[in-house]
């Protein structure tokens, strides 16, 4: 419960969410956090921005408070997956994976920001996260490094319908 205006406002855990989030590939991890806090010392997100904090965000997977971390504008894009938190974390609970498993629901419907939905793009025609361009092979040139070799899509494309289950005969 938290006082709002005097008044005793109740927060409602939204089992709905925490039950999709169970689902996803390690979004169940939370479940095991202590809040001992030791994930929020070496994270870059919340060195950067106001509002994030993994721990908090483990607390608000406890509650299911579902409405907060998956709506419109969502700061769990802030994370960088760097994973330093899973690294201090005396529980393996992976604050990284959670995040991940969430970004997943918000892709499942449809909500990316911009800059998320070019690195999808780019991989899905080109099979790399940045869109080839001249620069790219310029630098590497500088380095003595040989022109990047063209990604084999036919078998990227095997592997996302077998991740998906798209294209899977019945
Ligand atoms: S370090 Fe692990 S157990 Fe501690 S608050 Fe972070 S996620 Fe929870
Ligand atoms: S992976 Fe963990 S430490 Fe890194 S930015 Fe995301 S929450 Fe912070």
């Amino acid at each position: 419960m938290a006082e709002s205006a005097g008044k005793k406002k109740v927060v409602r855990v939204d089992f709905a969410f925490r039950r999709e989030l169970a689902e996803k590939v390690e979004g169940n991890l939370a479940s095991f956090c202590y809040q001992c806090g030791a994930c929020v010392g070496d994270c870059p997100a919340m060195t950067y921005t106001d509002d994030f904090n993994p721990r908090q965000i483990m607390l608000k997977v406890l509650y299911g408070l579902g409405e907060e971390l998956i709506g419109d504008e969502s700061y769990l894009w802030e994370c960088t997956n760097c994973y330093n938190c899973a690294e201090r974390c005396p529980q393996e609970v992976k604050p990284a994976e959670v995040i991940i498993s969430m970004k997943n629901m918000m892709a499942d419907r449809g909500q990316y920001p911009p800059g998320v939905e070019k690195v999808i793009n780019a991989f899905l025609t080109e099979g790399r996260t940045v869109a080839m361009n001249p620069a790219i092979d310029k630098n590497r040139a500088r380095f003595g490094l040989p022109p990047l070799s063209p990604v084999p899509m036919d078998e990227i494309l095997i592997l996302i319908e077998a991740s998906t289950g798209e294209g899977k005969e019945s």
